[in-house]
């Protein structure tokens, strides 16, 4: 196991931790994107928080539109600059 978060979905950037969040009633750890595009919900632990970052579905483009319906986020926010993976 590794504490390494995965790049963010939206805009493939790093994504860190955090603590507090917005919900500054509880203090707990969160993960998100440091670009600000998406961010978990306070977690107990930093594990926790990873966990749900890491396991968040990654809206991939795939070569055929039509293969899948693009999954409904509350959080997929738009991204200011949609950078297009060319590797
Ligand atoms: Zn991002």
């Amino acid at each position: 196991m590794t504490d390494k978060l995965l790049p963010c979905p939206f805009c493939g950037g790093k994504a860190g931790y955090g603590r507090g969040g917005a919900d500054f009633s509880r203090h707990g750890w969160n993960a998100g994107c440091v670009n600000g595009h998406a961010v978990s919900p306070d977690m107990e632990t930093k594990a926790e928080a990873r966990e749900w970052w890491n396991r968040r579905p990654k809206p991939r483009r795939s070569p055929s539109p039509q293969s899948r319906e693009a999954t409904p986020q509350s959080d997929a926010l738009p991204s200011p600059q949609q950078r297009e993976e060319s590797r």
